[in-house]
């Protein structure tokens, strides 16, 4: 059996997982993909191999599998096992926020741990969660080489103006900026550009990562400029129960007139807002697609308004605009809502091809198209498991031998 190297995307009730052989010291071959769900309400791991054949299906009580040390130990063991006994050389890791000193995938130790824990209230719903494997690994498996690969890292490369909010310096030298989030997504889509559109990769593209979590991000020549996402995984487009961009007055209003406690009001901003609250009805674009609500035709309208609103500003950051890219669970799967993004953004020159949109072709725009439409399927657990990989070649680690 090769080598592996084994992807962790921890969340605040489930933990999701990849494998990948390391083929010749270079190429990845994704083994099995996998999440433990519910944990402490309803646990349940799943396990397929990379075709899709279920390897494993456990259930537990509530009770048991409580924590997310738990379930760690439950995916350990269910690798153990279709390892034969041996461990990943390596784990790569999702991590939401870099804060302002981590700008790239970064090898972890006792001193990196120490630097990502003060960064917990600029995510308190997801670092928190992040760090907890990380901490579990680096006590019980000392020789496992650890990656942190951080969502904000890619935008990095934004422009002060892109950075700041019009706010006093002193809170900025805090870490109070725009960050960005989703960039291990638009960093792949900027990869694959290469191959799939290699005429635009160099160009003036906006993607729009449509999932649970949504945002978008204006790429010129390979380089994130401006993103929808701000500080938190708040801001931009309205989500599946997040709002996206308010009036941070409602928020005084919550708190002033309502009564609300903080901790109240950042479970509303967090979970019952955005196409859920707005709807009534649901979080999910297909069962809204499929309901006669009236309520639920509103919210995928505001959320195609706001996407085509946002698609307007972000092009007019990159004075110009050559491509527009669809990924995640909505932009991969939801032909009707890309038609009527397509339509909003006519004005900019995109021209839908619809039999291409149907098919869900990679390009979906006509020949005629001023704008070049792609739908591109992300894969942020494959370029965490690149940047691992990366980071041991870089740090010289000895496949094999010394992270055994
Ligand atoms: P995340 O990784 O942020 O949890 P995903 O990128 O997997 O989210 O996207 C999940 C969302 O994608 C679901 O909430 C659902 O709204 C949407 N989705 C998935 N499949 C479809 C589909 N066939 N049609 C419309 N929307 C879909």
């Amino acid at each position: 059996m090769s080598e592996t190297i084994l992807v962790l995307n921890a969340g605040s009730s489930s933990l999701k997982f990849q494998l990948f052989a390391i083929e010749h010291r270079q190429k990845l071959d994704r083994l099995v993909k996998g999440q433990v769900e519910g944990i402490g309400v309803d646990p349940h791991l799943v396990m397929k191999s990379a075709r899709g054949e279920i390897l494993k299906d456990l259930r537990w009580p509530a009770g048991e599998l409580a924590t997310p040390h738990q379930a760690l130990e439950q995916v350990v063991q269910a690798l153990r096992e279709y390892l034969g006994g041996a461990l990943p050389v390596a784990v790569g890791h999702r991590v939401v926020h870099g804060g302002i000193h981590f700008s790239a995938p970064t090898v972890i130790d006792g001193d990196v741990i120490e630097r990502l824990e003060p960064l917990v209230p600029l995510a308190p719903l997801h670092q928190p969660h992040n760090l907890t494997p990380i901490k579990i690994i680096h006590e019980r498996l000392p020789n496992v080489v650890q990656v942190a690969c951080f969502d904000t890292a890619f935008h990095r490369t934004h422009s002060t103006l892109a950075d700041r909010y019009a706010i006093p310096e002193s809170l900025y030298a805090e870490g109070v900026r725009r960050y960005g989030f989703h960039g291990l997504s638009y960093e792949f889509i900027a990869e694959r550009l290469k191959t799939i559109a290699p005429s635009i990769a160099q160009g003036k593209i906006i993607v729009a990562h449509l999932g649970s979590g949504a945002s978008m991000c204006a790429i010129s020549n390979g380089k994130s400029i401006d993103s929808t996402m701000g500080f938190t995984a708040l801001d931009g487009l309205p989500m599946g129960t997040r709002p996206g961009q308010l009036d941070a007055g409602v928020v005084l209003f919550l708190v002033q007139q309502k009564g609300m406690a903080p901790a109240q009001v950042e479970h509303f901003l967090y979970h019952d807002c955005g196409l859920k609250g707005l709807s009534g009805v649901s979080n999910d674009v297909r069962v809204l697609l499929a309901s006669k609500e009236p309520n639920a035709r509103l919210a995928l309208d505001y959320f195609v308004y706001r996407i085509a609103a946002f698609a307007g500003a972000l092009a007019a950051t990159m004075e110009g605009l050559d491509g527009f890219v669809f990924t995640a669970g909505i932009g991969e799967n939801a032909p009707a809502i890309r038609t009527a993004v397509a339509k909003r953004l006519a004005w900019l020159g995109l021209e839908m091809d619809e039999q291409a949109n149907e098919h869900g072709d990679p390009l979906i725009s006509t020949g005629q198209s001023r704008i070049a439409c792609y739908v591109i399927p992300t894969d942020e657990e494959l370029m965490i498991a690149r940047h691992t990989l990366d980071c041991m070649e870089a740090s010289n680690t000895r496949l094999g031998k010394e992270v055994r």
